[in-house]
């Protein structure tokens, strides 16, 4: 991959190093099988299995499954384009994303899509499809105080990020770190061990990395989630 003046200068204001002479892994060194986890049963045969966008997006608005119903401002259903190539998963909403309803606007937001525009990728919707990212998070509903998401929470908003990724149908989906994971590949192993190959998640390639928040308290494996876009930019190209 080589990179504009613009794009090393932004790459240098993330802290991330270029080692312009490493060697490149090839594609079979780090793909692994498409041994993870096939498409839900239970969201399929629930009636969310069988929803458009617009009837999933009310849904979502509506939902009083659990119990962050009753502390949420709103839900946060998801961003960008459905017609991206690119879903990127998170957590659960934080104080911003609750205020404004869109997920990824704090402050790892920004280092986000400052990584996403390194790769020429956006959440905006006028850029071509295979630039586009669609963002949402394994929870609609902001965890009050910002705690984990608790595993019936999970469990009971699992059915609608099932049906996100059957609707939008991306060439690739990053999973950003342990909630996500946990969530798509039914893994409780960290992140760290995950990363630097390619998963599946219903016949999708998948790339597990850090999540921003952690990488603004860790900037030392900020290189280590550029190489893991790299890779999915790869994945998503079809050259992996
Ligand atoms: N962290 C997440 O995982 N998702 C958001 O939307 C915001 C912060």
């Amino acid at each position: 991959m080589r990179w504009s003046e613009h794009q090393i200068a932004m790459l240098r204001e993330m802290g991330v190093r270029l080692w312009p002479t490493e060697p490149e892994t090839t594609a079979s060194d780090r793909a692994s099988p498409p041994t993870e986890r096939a498409a839900d049963p239970v969201a399929a045969a629930s009636s969310v299995g069988t929803m458009d966008w617009p009837a999933l997006r009310e849904t979502v608005a509506a939902c009083t499954a659990c119990k962050l119903c009753e502390s949420r401002r709103q839900t946060v259903f998801g961003v960008g384009s459905t017609r991206a190539h690119w879903m990127i998963v998170g957590e659960a909403p934080g104080e911003q994303e609750d205020r404004q309803g869109e997920p990824f606007v704090g402050k790892s937001g920004q280092l986000l899509d400052n990584m996403l525009r390194t790769v020429a990728l956006t959440r905006g919707e006028d850029a071509e499809p295979a630039h586009q990212v669609y963002i949402a998070n394994t929870l609609k509903c902001r965890p009050p105080g910002n705690r984990n998401p608790q595993p019936d929470e999970l469990a009971q908003c699992e059915g609608f990020l099932i049906r996100q990724v059957q609707l939008l149908q991306p060439k690739i989906i990053l999973a950003m770190g342990a909630f996500a994971v946990q969530s798509l590949l039914r893994s409780t192993e960290p992140v760290g061990r995950l990363r630097g190959r390619v998963h599946h998640y219903q016949g999708v390639p998948l790339v597990v990395t850090y999540h921003p928040a952690y990488l603004l308290r860790n900037l030392v494996d900020k290189a280590k989630a550029w190489d893991d876009l790299c890779l999915a930019v790869e994945v998503a190209r079809g050259s992996v």
